[in-house]
């Protein structure tokens, strides 16, 4: 028997249960999936309210004078709240996939010639150095850009020893490594600090994807000497459909004179409203703006940040570590038997806030579960993906959906669903 009351016991016991009252939740859906599209805080929508009717709507382009600077101020809360940086090495901008081929062109023209990445790594961490390598094999082959995969483990994700294993085998001055701070299919928690002790005793670059970790897990990029990073800001931090990202350089990286954008954008133009006829980049971090940002969109940003530095990032890492051991406890108890696999790692140490299940039948189980709104996500082959947002999944939520999950099991209901939908995103 499931027991509610344990669930409701918890959520009684829940710092920050009343941080879910202060998003937009107007319906009975479950919604597992703030790990692909955060939830829309209230404070944003007041937020965008103001900034639509009363900057835009009647200050017009008076309100530049605020708006120039918002993208390196929210960069720089973002870097000493959640990411563990400093002032002037983050900013808001672009998208991941933009921020990505900047920072790799930038490392490529101060001198790096290998890319490595792991298999596993999400799409665009490997389709822009793939494309990057094709083109350059073009234009001037004797730069000899390559790109170096490594395997690394479906459920854990890469390690330092893997890590360590291919730079071994090359130059590592000349090498870039690029993974995933929490692996997007399996949630692995990737040991950021042993894997950037690894990458600078060979004297290669770090580059880290933080998409799913940032808002959820503390951050500690100075501290581990993490040279670059990029991410978004729609997940967890709650920016909203196509918020832009962010990206990170480490303060002794911004003094290398060859480390610059290739796209000499006006907005990284160190004097941008002199109008002058040459490019003269920005000394500091806005080296990788490019042109107008969206300003409707990064302000959206800026209200769940301050939720979660209010709440407290290590409260927040506690809340998703106690929701995902109950929902492993709930799967183990009742879920496993229905041939579901647990590709996450059980040591909550070692994951994030997701939890990650295979099974030949996935696609039609996520059919049937939206059909009564509840709602994860399902990553091709054979995936569900359950994403525990702590500022706003109760215990509840988890005891529900396992409840919800265990019927349609029992009963077969997802045998009503063709392979014919499609849920992704
Ligand atoms: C969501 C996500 C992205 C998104 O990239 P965009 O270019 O901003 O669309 C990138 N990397 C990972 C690992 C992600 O999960």
């Amino acid at each position: 028997m499931l027991k509610l009351d344990y669930a409701r016991e918890l959520d009684k016991k829940d710092q920050l249960a009343k941080f879910r009252e202060r998003f937009v939740i107007n319906d009975e859906s479950i919604y597992l999936d703030g790990n692909s599209l955060g939830r829309l805080p209230i404070s944003t929508k007041e937020q965008l309210e103001k900034c639509v009717l009363n900057e835009w709507g009647d200050d017009l382009i008076r309100s530049w004078d605020k708006w120039l600077l918002i993208a390196r101020r929210i960069g720089d809360k973002l870097a000493k709240t959640l990411l563990g940086a400093q002032e002037g090495e983050v900013v808001i901008t672009d998208n991941v996939t933009i921020n990505l081929y900047k920072l790799l062109s930038a490392a490529i023209d101060s001198g790096r010639s290998i890319i490595i990445t792991n298999k596993e790594n999400f799409p665009t961490d490997k389709y822009v150095p793939e494309r990057i390598c094709q083109r350059l094999a073009q234009l001037c082959p004797q730069l000899n850009v390559q790109l170096l995969y490594f395997e690394s483990d479906p459920v854990y994700g890469p390690t330092s020893i893997d890590v360590a294993k291919i730079l071994n085998k090359i130059d590592g001055e000349k090498a870039l490594v690029i993974l995933s701070h929490v692996d997007y299919k399996s949630g692995a928690l990737a040991d950021m600090k042993a894997i950037n002790k690894v990458i600078k005793e060979s004297g290669a670059l770090s580059l880290w994807d933080l998409c799913h970790s940032v808002g959820v897990v503390p951050i500690k990029l100075n501290e581990t000497g993490a040279d670059l990073a990029v991410g978004c800001t729609y997940k967890y931090l709650n920016g909203g459909p196509g918020s832009p990202a962010f990206l990170y350089v480490n303060k002794n990286l911004l003094g290398n004179k060859n480390f610059f954008s290739p796209i000499g954008g006006w907005f990284s133009q160190k004097n941008q409203f002199s109008f002058g006829d040459k490019y003269d980049p920005h000394t500091g971090i806005e080296r990788f703006f490019t042109g107008t940002p969206p300003i409707i969109s990064v302000v959206a940003i800026e209200p769940a940040i301050d939720m979660l530095i209010e709440a407290g990032i290590e409260k927040v890492r506690k809340k998703s570590n106690e929701l995902t051991n109950y929902f492993l406890y709930l799967y183990n108890k009742h879920l496993r038997k229905y041939d579901f696999t647990l590709v996450t790692p059980q040591d909550s140490t070692k994951r994030g806030s997701h939890i990650s299940l295979g099974h030949g039948k996935a696609l039609e189980i996520s059919l049937a579960l939206r059909n009564i709104n509840v709602i994860p996500d399902f990553r091709p082959p054979d995936v569900i993906r359950i994403g525990l947002a702590p500022l706003y999944i109760r215990f509840i939520d988890v005891y529900n959906f396992t409840v919800k999950l265990k019927e349609i099991m029992e009963n077969k209901k997802y045998k009503e669903y063709s392979k014919k939908g499609n849920i992704v995103p």
